[in-house]
């Protein structure tokens, strides 16, 4: 199961009722964030979810509404007696940035491990999370993220039994990992059936619409997109500043087809995003103005 929390909506600056877009996941006891803007800490305090359990902290890119609110969270981590590392992911650079922020933050008592992007797509694991950046189109270096939660195949007893395997060994195979048992290995896949469809949330901000983002997006559970822009004659503003309109990332989402998409990263002038949905659910009828704390369950399909 995995959960998932919009923590905030805005974007540029936080506003009354509205947080910085910033998102959430939570799975087996391991909370992932991605972007941490001013006030994110507030917006976690508000939703009542834990920062505790946090492993890793993804950044999209250093605009300071994505970045700045992270010296006063690891300073609330620090009080709350954190003793394991914490991973920082981000494009390269990100170690003298936080280094930067940290002037204000300086002792903290869990280590700090940093991984800075050096190409155009990565992927790596963080306890349940499969986690993919991948570059995107913005005015400043910036990537999007794909978050999956895999599911491995159907324990299968059959199959163990005919491997004279002991039991007591049977349920290290069923977590995925490799056996030696009287000089013969064993692996995972000889006791599981075929791997099942795991979760997928994919999570872009702030860019232009790019082919790889509806790739990426393709059949997801929850596409979240920014949209800057509610209007669409602000077009030619969205070009400039490297964003999107509604009605732009509708169109990703109607490449994609994921479960359904949340609107986010809304400019301070939108102060009414729900009002353009009309139009935009023509184009993607699951589409939603995501508002803050909005939050999803999400569940493998034999969970459900
Ligand atoms: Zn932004
Ligand atoms: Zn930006």
């Amino acid at each position: 199961m995995l959960d998932i929390c919009l923590l905030g909506t805005g974007g540029m600056m936080p506003l009354p009722g509205r947080w910085l877009t910033a998102m959430m996941a939570r799975c087996n006891g391991s909370n992932l964030l991605i972007d941490c803007g001013e006030g994110t800490q507030i917006a976690i305090k508000e939703k009542g979810w834990n920062f505790k359990p946090i492993d890793v902290i993804c950044f999209t890119h250093y605009h300071a509404d994505h970045i700045s609110g992270l010296p006063g969270l690891l300073l609330t981590m620090g009080n709350a007696e954190r003793k394991e590392p914490l991973l920082l992911a981000g494009p390269k650079g990100l170690e003298r940035v936080v280094s930067a922020l940290r002037m204000i933050a300086p002792e903290l008592p869990f280590p700090i491990i940093y991984k800075e992007y050096t190409e155009k797509e990565e992927e790596f694991c963080v306890g349940p999370y499969r986690i993919k950046a991948f570059r995107v189109n913005h005015n400043v270096t910036c990537y999007g993220y794909k978050v999956c939660i895999d599911r491995i195949g159907k324990f299968d007893v059959q199959k163990a039994l005919s491997l004279g395997l002991p039991k007591q060994l049977w349920g290290v195979l069923q977590k995925g990992n490799n056996v030696t048992f009287e000089g013969k290995d064993y692996t995972p896949s000889m006791v599981l059936g075929e791997n099942r469809k795991g979760l997928k949330v994919v999570y872009t901000t702030d860019t232009r619409p790019l082919q790889v983002i509806s790739k990426e997006a393709t059949e997801a559970d929850l596409f979240i997109c920014e949209g800057m822009y509610g209007e669409s004659d602000k077009l030619a503003k969205a070009k400039e500043y490297k964003h999107m309109t509604f009605y732009e990332a509708a169109l990703l989402a109607k490449e994609a087809n994921p479960e359904r998409m949340w609107l986010t990263h809304y400019s301070p002038s939108l102060m009414y995003p729900e009002n353009y949905m009309e139009g935009i659910r023509k184009v993607f009828p699951r589409a939603w103005a995501a508002k803050d704390g909005q939050s999803l369950e999400l569940k493998f399909d034999d969970e459900k």
